[in-house]
């Protein structure tokens, strides 16, 4: 079977060579693309536990990439088809975020190989915590700091975090973000990554010409979906599609967004008053906005000639496969990748970080000002110098930018540059 690392390194070296073709100034030599793509650390450790099934052998992992810039940042995921080679993938790819963000850190993913649903909240905890006890040591506000990712959540840091001050005896709330506001944690952070997408909607609405009130098709109504469907809907936008894991919903007059949250709580969307649709016939929907909101390689060679959308906003990671991705660009479709649309989510976490650093608590209006210059920043960035300049994707541009940060933080602490 392929290697998600793997795949997730060749696409990463495809689109630096295509941009290498573009910009003569920016060349990697084969040992900076090796040294950027390879872990620094990799732990993986088995731990027995007693849970209310019995007695049970947990695999977890954790891995660093690129620290020269920082510690190692990105989130825990529990999941029964968590292994070291999905770790090492989204490891990789938090060091690609981290550094097109300017945030001050390295890569970092870790994760359990679990289903949550099959255990209890106290094995859930007991299985946290202990998972602390094995990690500890490279744990910490100056080494690692993990977050939440896919079925864990503020409750789960906040065990995390409580067991790290045992261990160390102090409190050390800067190691850990995501947590809860009563233990540490930022406003704004439960619906940072929609907030974040939203902002860089904004600023592509604005470069592309896309009116305020926008049709907009949403899959996956999770936290990143949902809360996009309500900031977009509040801002004006027209969001006449939404699907979830068993089907969508579609009213070409607009879906009444406050009422399908609401809907959701107890019902899949599907069922919501509108006409019922496939996902594929989501993805397929005319509108002007696209957001992948779920899962990976949901666009693919086969249907990227049907999508009708302008614009593409992956809140999803990893939505749009490397030939649809081709494609898309044949057809002038704007995608605004991963590793910038779904970024809000690690820059509150910064913000976290630095609050709990300095024993702060920020006004949400503050966070969410910061969270906007930072994105729109990118963005200027990424449409100026690169996607306008060299006729590049925002992918290419992307994964250019962040190379260029790593590689310099690389040489300098080499000592071969100032
Ligand atoms: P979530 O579990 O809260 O929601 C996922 C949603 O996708 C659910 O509504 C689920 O029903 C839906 N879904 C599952 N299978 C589907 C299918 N086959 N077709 C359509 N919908 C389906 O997860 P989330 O936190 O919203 O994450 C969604 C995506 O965003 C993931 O790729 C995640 O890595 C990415 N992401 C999330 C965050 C965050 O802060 N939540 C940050 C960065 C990236």
């Amino acid at each position: 079977m392929a290697s998600i690392l793997d795949d997730a390194v060749a696409k990463f070296k495809n689109n630096l060579k295509y941009y290498s073709e573009k910009d003569n100034s920016f060349s990697l030599t084969d040992f900076d693309l090796k040294s950027m793509t390879i872990p620094s650390k990799t732990i993986s450790v088995n731990f027995p536990l007693k849970t209310s099934k019995g007695f049970k052998i947990f695999h977890a992992y954790r891995v660093h990439f690129n620290t020269e810039r920082g510690p190692a940042k990105g989130g825990i995921r529990y999941h029964s088809k968590v292994d070291l080679d999905e770790v090492s993938a989204l490891s990789l790819w938090m060091s690609l975020k981290n550094a097109l963000m300017n945030l001050p850190y390295g890569g970092g993913k870790g994760g359990i190989e679990i289903n949550p649903k099959e255990y209890s909240d106290q094995d859930i905890e007991k299985i946290s915590r202990e998972f602390v006890r094995q990690m500890h040591l490279i744990i910490g506000p100056e080494t690692d700091i993990p977050a939440p990712d896919v079925y864990t959540n503020p409750q789960i840091m906040a065990w995390m975090s409580d067991e790290y001050n045992k261990i160390k005896g102090k409190k050390v709330p800067a190691a850990f973000t995501g947590k809860p506001i009563s233990a540490g944690g930022s406003e704004a952070r439960s619906y940072s990554t929609a907030m974040g997408g939203f902002y860089v909607l904004k600023k592509a609405a604005e470069e592309y010409k896309i009116p305020k009130n926008a049709t907009i098709a949403i899959q996956g109504f999770g936290n990143a979906g949902r809360n996009f469907a309500e900031i977009a809907s509040k801002q004006g936008y027209n969001i006449i599609a939404v699907s979830d894991s068993k089907g969508g919903i579609y009213n070409k007059d607009g879906l009444n967004i406050e009422k399908l949250i609401k809907h959701k709580r107890t019902q899949p969307v599907s069922t919501f008053p509108g006409k019922r649709i496939s996902n594929e016939e989501l993805l397929e929907t005319d509108v002007d906005v696209l957001v992948p909101a779920a899962l990976e390689n949901v666009i693919t060679e086969k249907n990227a000639n049907k999508i009708k959308a302008k614009i593409i906003l992956e809140l999803a990671n990893g939505p749009i496969s490397e030939k649809a991705d081709e494609i898309l660009f044949k057809r002038k479709i704007i995608v605004l990748p991963d590793i910038l649309a779904n970024a809000g989510g690690v820059t509150v976490s910064y913000f976290e970080w630095l609050q709990n650093k300095k024993n702060q608590h920020w006004k949400e209006t503050k966070v969410l000002k910061n969270l906007e210059e930072r994105m729109s920043e990118t963005f200027k960035i990424l449409f100026n110098d690169y996607v306008q300049k060299f006729n590049v994707s925002f992918r290419i541009a992307a994964y250019a930018h962040a190379a260029k940060r790593i590689i310099k933080a690389k040489k300098k602490a080499e000592g071969c540059i100032e």
